[in-house]
Formats: structure tokens, sequence, C-alpha cells
């Protein structure tokens, strides 16, 4: 069966001098009522294919014409922009990183869900009144209906979150795009959406793509993890096998930073250095300036995504274990 959502060799470059190829040809696939979570740090490319997927890069940005992101049998980055329009928010919605600045300060709850519908629906003002309390209470806001008159600042920042994961579900979409969705909210309301997001999916069958620089946050809802680093995915498998038996150093260096119930931990490690700059990646192996395992093939030679038993893997060590420092 054809997966619901295919992205192949998705690239996106922000002019300049030099040019910034932020996502550097990316595939991965979304099955209907999937979960894949994409993961790493700040500046890996993560939030950028989520734009990308959605035809929201602006200029300087680009994403190259050899670039596909299928959906439903058509190359959405070969739709005019009305075309586009139709999809987004209809049926792939996304919920952005930080509720305070998406939402409209000058209008209202209702406002900015009934805007949203009718963007996309024939449907009366009442109806469509109707249809935004129904949504805040799916979300599991209290006293939906009277909340429908007030402003994103009359609400805490987890009321804020619920509201825009109410905007993203109004068309009933099939793709739910989170991008951090939880990361300008505390630890227990962190919590709270995730879990809303999780029954939500179930609820409504949709797919979800989840956007975490956290493998603890999207630990308990992905079917499968992607990795990112430098633009690129480095490693992709079910959330079991990246939990178990991470191939990538990468992802064992993402993993001991975070901690865990069912293993003592005794202490959390920070990876050390930076993500290198999108406009001057390193030569060989992105990740080598970083890695402790790197060796003289790492710094001169660029590995691809290869196909292994446990899932796919961009590294070195596939082909030579021995080199991996115990
Ligand atoms: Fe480390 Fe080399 Fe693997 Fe890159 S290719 S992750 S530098 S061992």
């Amino acid at each position: 069966m054809k997966p619901l959502l295919e992205v192949r060799d998705l690239r996106t470059t922000f002019a300049g001098n030099p040019a910034t190829r932020a996502v550097d040809g990316v595939n991965f696939t979304l099955d209907v009522g999937e979960t894949l979570a994409i993961v790493g740090e700040s500046g890996c490319g993560k939030t950028v294919t989520a734009l990308s997927i959605l035809g929201l890069i602006d200029e300087p940005g680009r994403i190259e014409p050899e670039s596909v992101v299928e959906f439903g049998g058509v190359n959405l980055l070969t739709l005019e922009a009305r075309e586009l329009r139709r999809i987004r928010g209809a049926e792939i919605a996304m919920v952005f990183q930080e509720p305070a600045t998406s939402l409209n300060p000058v209008l209202t709850v209702e406002t900015q869900i009934t805007e949203t519908l009718r963007a996309h629906r024939t449907i009366s003002r009442t109806a469509a009144r109707a249809r935004a309390t129904d949504l805040l209470e799916l979300v599991r806001i209290p006293q939906a209906a009277e909340r429908l008159g007030a402003y994103p600042h009359e609400l805490s920042g987890g009321m804020q979150q619920r509201v825009m994961i109410a905007i993203a579900l109004s068309c009933e979409p099939k793709v739910l795009i989170a991008d951090e969705p939880t990361t300008a909210l505390d630890v227990t309301v962190q919590a709270q959406i995730l879990e809303l997001l999780a029954e939500l999916q179930g609820r409504l069958g949709m797919a979800m793509l989840l956007i975490s620089h956290d493998l603890g946050v999207v630990a308990g809802l992905a079917d499968r993890i992607a990795v990112m680093y430098g633009g690129q995915i480095i490693e992709q498998a079910s959330a079991a096998a990246i939990f178990e038996r991470p191939m990538h150093p990468y992802t064992e260096a993402l993993l001991k930073a975070v901690p865990r119930l069912d293993r003592p931990v005794t202490r959390l490690s920070a990876i050390a250095g930076s993500v290198p700059n999108a406009a001057t990646w390193p030569d060989g192996c992105r990740f080598h300036p970083r890695c402790p395992h790197a060796w003289d093939r790492c710094r001169t030679s660029h590995p691809e995504l290869t196909p292994t038993a446990a899932g796919d893997v961009r590294c070195w060590l596939t082909d030579e274990p021995h080199r991996r420092v115990r």
C-alpha cells in the first residue's frame, strides 16, 4: 500500500554567501494513523523540513526542484499556491512551537477557530460556532462555550496550546505536524498535552509527524523515529529499536542526555561541541568533529544512509564495527 505522505530527496536552500543547505536530501514516509518523530538538536533541519512539506519557505529560501512531497498521489511542491492553501490546514495541519506567538492576540478564540473552518468548509456562522465549542471540548478545555469569547492573553500556556490543537484539528486533517508542541510549557502541562495528542490521534485516526529536540518527549508517542543531523537523516528505525539499540553515535549521545526511569542513571551527559553551521557543513561525516569514534575515513568521506536489519543508518561503523570505542 502506498504511504499517506512520502518525502523524497527534499532539499531546501537559503541564499547567501555561501548558501545554506538547511535540508539536504531527506527521505521518509508516513502511513495512515502512524506517528513518525523527527528528532535532533536545534539547527539540524527539523523545522525547515516541516515547513518545506507545507510549502511555507519564503525568500531567500527555496525548495530545490528535484524535491518531492507526495500526498494523495500529488507532488505538493508542484501545486499552485491556491491549491496548496486548500490542502494546508484542511488535509495537513500544523501545530507550531509557541502558542503565545502563533495565536493572534487581538482575535478571540472563536474567531480564530471559525476562520480556519470557514476558509476550508462551506459552513454557516452558527454551525461554525457549534463546531468551535465541540473542538474546545475535544481538547478538554473546561467551560468550552464560555471560552469562545476569550482572547489568547486570558489563557494559560497550556490552554493556548490546546486552542492551537483545536484549530489544527478543525477540518479533520489526515496528517498533523506538531513542531515542538510542548517546548514552551512546564513539565506537568507538557505531559498533559502529549497525552492529549496521543488520545486524539487514536480517536481521529490521523497520522502525525512529531518534531522534537527531545527523545524523551517522543518516547511514548512515536511508532518510528528519524534522527536528523546536519540537514540529513542519520538514523531511522522503529521507536523500540532506537531506544533499545541505537546504531548511530549521535543517537546514542541524544539518548544519554535523556533521563530514564527504567534504567539506573549515574549522570546525564551533554553532547560535546555544537551543531555546525549549515553554510559550512564539515567534510566527511558531518558529525565527525563531535564523535568519540571518528577516524580518518570519517573526516574525508561522507557516509550514505544505509539500510540494515534494524533500520537505516549513516555511519562508517556499519562497515568497520571494530572501530567503535568501548
Ligand atoms: Fe562517528 Fe565516523 Fe560514524 Fe560519523 S561516520 S558518526 S564520525 S563513527
